[in-house]
């Protein structure tokens, strides 16, 4: 099979660049594709195209309607190519299949139509208050910022892409994505649909490369007036600096370390198959993974040997295979962390009840694989229980009452997935 080669989208042309990247497969390290590696200059073309189709009107003088129906004809044509798409997302990050064509394709799509059902229903102009004693009318009308640049992480790409570009497309803003060096693909077919589509040329533009110098060049440039990030807490405190020196507008979604809490008359074939599900969906590379799992002592070992059995069902392995419970992590690198933590949590005290390292066998030695893993014997104070590994790890932690375990569940700084106080625990 050829290997396709993808190349950046600027001012509605396609660009090559004399440097590529190789995608490869996290389960294989097949080549899936090369993709063109974007530079500075290429962000400063981007943006002054960008910034001129801004400047120009095309886009923003367009009526609500029909930038929303421009939008829901993206999210048809997407829909069209739903299945090859969640084949191509598997290949290039290793997400399960059946995560693919339902979290990243199934969801993205739906998302995609709600927002641009929201551009035809905003009020974008209406009534003002009057202004005091003049002769004079107020009008509140919500004008489009200019250039927003998205900067998207690589572990569920097309949705975070579409929370991203969709709102501000739909109110009228130009926009210059940036998606992750590991998994680029679905930006690339985003940005063929919108042309296809129709979208006037410079409105969408992206540029593939490097969280360093490109991303971060980006979201410093003086014509960029908002920034939407979701990443590493670590590169959102950067963004965060930057913003304040050039005066944008900023929007944040980082890393968590979520929570989950088992009250003591819990379902517990529910539970476990929830606490599962919220660990290792997506092979645990997701910001609201539910990560944390807060056990009541009361219930702990009859729980505990129930998500055990179950966790020990769980299959690792071809990440196409519709059967496939867990994939690969992105990187070599990151596989290499994770077993760090493992490490660090074992050196620490915890059981590795379920999994606890990379697997063995042929069919593991060429991707960057972990052991979907049960950690047991784990303290709120242990790092494993207070940092974001990022994989398909569960750290179990035990309370004695509910006031423990909101504090134990709300005591981190990753502020995802925290629980509102106000709010009555909900049961499920
Ligand atoms: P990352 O912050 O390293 O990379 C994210 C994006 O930022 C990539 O496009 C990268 O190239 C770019 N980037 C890197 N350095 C940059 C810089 N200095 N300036 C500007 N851009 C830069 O994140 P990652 O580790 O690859 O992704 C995983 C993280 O993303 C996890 O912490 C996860 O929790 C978080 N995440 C959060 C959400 C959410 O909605 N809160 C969703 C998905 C992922």
């Amino acid at each position: 099979m050829s290997v396709p080669h993808y190349s950046l989208f600027i001012d509605g042309e396609w660009v090559d660049s004399p440097e590529h990247y190789e995608i490869r497969s996290p389960a294989t390290g097949e080549l899936v594709a090369t993709v063109a590696k974007g530079s500075t200059q290429h962000i400063d073309q981007a943006v002054a195209a960008a910034k001129a189709a801004h400047a120009s009107g095309v886009w923003r003088s367009k009526a609500p309607e029909e930038r929303a129906d421009l939008l829901n004809a993206v999210a048809a044509r997407l829909a069209e190519r739903a299945d090859e798409l969640a084949v191509l997302q598997t290949r290039e990050n290793g997400a399960t299949i059946r995560v693919t064509s339902t979290l990243h394709l199934g969801l993205s799509i739906g998302q995609l139509q709600y927002l641009a059902g929201l551009a035809k229903s905003y009020e974008f102009e209406k009534p003002g208050p009057a202004i005091g004693p003049l002769p004079a009318e107020g009008i509140l009308r919500r004008e489009p910022l200019g250039v927003v640049a998205a900067i998207v992480p690589w572990n569920i790409p097309l949705l975070v892409i579409v929370w991203k570009i969709a709102p501000a497309l739909a109110a009228g803003n130009t926009v210059v994505l940036k998606p992750d060096e590991h998994a680029p693909l679905l930006a690339l077919e985003v940005a063929r649909e919108f042309e296809a589509a129709g979208l006037p040329k410079g409105v969408l533009n992206v540029v593939v490369g490097d969280g360093e110098p490109v991303g971060y060049y980006l979201s410093g440039h003086p014509d960029v007036r908002k920034v939407a990030f979701t990443g590493s807490t670590a590169v959102g405190k950067s963004i965060l600096g930057q913003a304040a020196e050039t005066i944008k507008r900023v929007t944040l979604e980082l890393g968590g370390k979520g929570p989950n809490i088992i009250l003591d008359d819990a379902d517990l074939s529910v539970a476990v198959d929830g606490s599962l599900f919220a660990a290792m969906a997506n092979n645990g590379q997701a910001c609201e993974a539910g990560t944390r799992l807060l056990v009541p002592g009361s219930i702990k070992d009859e729980f505990l040997a129930k998500l055990i059995e179950r966790a020990k069902t769980l299959t690792l392995g071809d990440p196409l295979d519709p059967a496939t419970d867990v994939g690969p992590v992105i990187t070599r690198e990151q596989q290499q962390r994770i077993l760090g933590y493992l490490d660090g949590a074992k050196a620490q005290g915890a059981t590795a009840a379920v999994g606890g390292g990379a697997p063995d066998g042929p069919q593991f030695q060429a991707g960057n694989w972990i052991e979907p893993t049960i950690l047991t014997d784990v303290t709120n104070d242990m790092t494993i229980a207070r940092e974001e590994v990022f994989g398909p790890v569960l750290t179990v932690l035990t309370y004695d009452t509910i006031d423990e375990a909101v504090a134990i569940a709300n005591g981190l700084r990753q502020r995802l997935a925290r629980h509102q106080p106000e709010l009555p625990l909900r049961r499920l």
